[in-house]
């Protein structure tokens, strides 16, 4: 079967053929290779083509596609039962190390998603603050949930939506929308609706609209407004817990939020969610109190082997992140060479093992800038790449994952294809 016939067949019986919009390349056109098996650095699709895979799975492979520790600790673990229904040491220990690495994460409840995570940890954050008003910042994504699809990132910011169809107005009401990196846009929502705002959640590195991390003093005057307002602040840390450090965007900035939100690596690439925080908020969640969550499947013990097989190995191993960044940080310093000398309306912001390259002289700072950046150049870039057998985020709102697999001669096959997309661009 060709890749135009299964993937014809996956939209018969899949809307759009994709369980997830942005996999579908709807904002670079074309259609998608449909995945075999995964190899390292490289996905092979059912042709037989290989891909270099800057993606990664959005970033839980900090290890590559089936890396041999990960793969035994699963296959071991599967042998003794998929799921139990029931508490197994495995939450325990995924739990302790999770605790042992984020300051105010004293608790932790797992869940199947990243999108559970947020949820759930708002019900939490209201719970506790007894408030209903929820800030949240344009270009963040939390996941698919009703009352956080409001100027969402990633597929939500393609699809142009402002939000979704389907989400009751009365659902979004005590959503306020904030501008990313602008204090004062979070200040006047904080003073025009005194006593009524409970929580805080952002994405303390956004890679949702593209990577745009946030400013140090950005982040420590909304620690400031959330303590001075009585409001949970919430780091979204779905993408930059344990990739940017074993600490998260959090240890890195040094400012600390009330509840923290995981998913990706701590799954290792299984279904997973978690969010934890101080016992006082924690221990609000049902048994022990009155705010509701459950789940059948949740702290599922495959997900929970792979989890913790990956940050064992992240704890034993600190030289990884360095290695990760250091080569990040080489690649964007070469790609930054490269808009020079071929003069291309490019910037790229870079966080970490994380970057995006915009097509915009300017620095990309909030979602608008996001949006003003060139579409047919990052379609051009993400053709160019794929035509070079390198697969790159297929919309500009999204970043690039760097994974410790990746070698020097990976690194010079993506910067070779840079430079084919800005000889086009010139
Ligand atoms: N938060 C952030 C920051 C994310 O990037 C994502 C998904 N990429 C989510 C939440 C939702 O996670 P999931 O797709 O696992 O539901």
């Amino acid at each position: 079967m060709t890749n135009k016939e299964a993937f014809g067949l996956a939209k018969k019986y899949i809307p759009g053929g994709v369980d997830s919009p942005v996999r579908a390349f709807g904002s670079v056109g074309g259609e998608p290779f449909v995945v075999d098996h995964g190899e390292g650095a490289y996905l092979v699709d059912i042709e037989g083509n290989r891909y270099l895979d800057f993606i990664q799975s959005w970033g839980p492979l900090i290890f590559g596609h089936c890396d041999p520790d990960i793969e035994n600790a699963v296959i071991a673990t599967a042998k003794r039962g998929l799921s139990f229904g029931a508490p197994s040491n495995l939450e325990t220990k995924l739990a302790k190390l999770i605790c042992d690495e984020f300051k105010n994460v004293e608790k932790v409840r797992f869940v199947s998603s990243g999108t559970e995570a947020t949820m759930s940890a708002i019900r939490v954050a209201r719970g506790f603050s007894g408030k209903d008003g929820l800030i949240k910042f344009e270009g963040c994504y939390h996941g698919h949930s009703d009352a956080l699809l409001v100027k969402a990132g990633s597929g939500a910011t393609t699809y142009g939506n402002a939000s979704s169809g389907g989400v009751p107005a009365d659902v979004v009401k005590n959503t306020y929308l904030a501008r990313y990196n602008d204090i004062e846009s979070v200040r006047a929502i904080f003073e025009a609706n005194s006593g009524k705002i409970g929580a805080l959640i952002i994405e303390p590195i956004a890679g949702n609209m593209g990577l745009v991390p946030a400013d140090n003093e950005f982040l420590s005057e909304l620690r400031r407004l959330c303590d001075k307002n009585g409001a949970v602040l919430i780091f979204d840390e779905v993408i930059s817990g344990f990739r940017v450090s074993l600490g998260g965007a959090q240890k890195v900035f040094g400012i600390i939020p009330d509840l923290t939100v995981l998913g990706k690596i701590i799954g290792g690439g299984y279904p997973v969610g978690g969010f934890g925080g101080k016992k006082e908020i924690m221990n609000l969640i049902s048994p022990v109190g009155n705010v509701y969550h459950a789940g059948t499947l949740s702290g599922n013990p495959i997900s929970v082997a792979a989890g913790i097989e990956t940050i064992s190995i992240l704890k034993e191993n600190p030289e990884i992140y360095e290695n990760v960044n250091k080569k990040t940080e080489n690649l964007v310093n070469k790609i930054n060479e490269l808009i020079k000398k071929y003069d291309v309306p490019a910037s790229v912001n870079h966080f970490g093992s994380l970057f995006t390259i915009f097509f915009s002289k300017e620095k990309v700072k909030t979602l608008e800038d996001a949006i003003n950046t060139n579409d047919e150049f990052y379609s051009t870039y993400f053709d160019t790449m794929l035509e070079n057998g390198v697969i790159v985020p297929p919309s500009k709102y999204e970043a690039h994952f760097v994974s410790y697999i990746h070698n020097d001669e990976d690194v010079e096959k993506l910067l070779k294809g840079v430079e084919k997309t800005f000889q086009k661009i010139a």
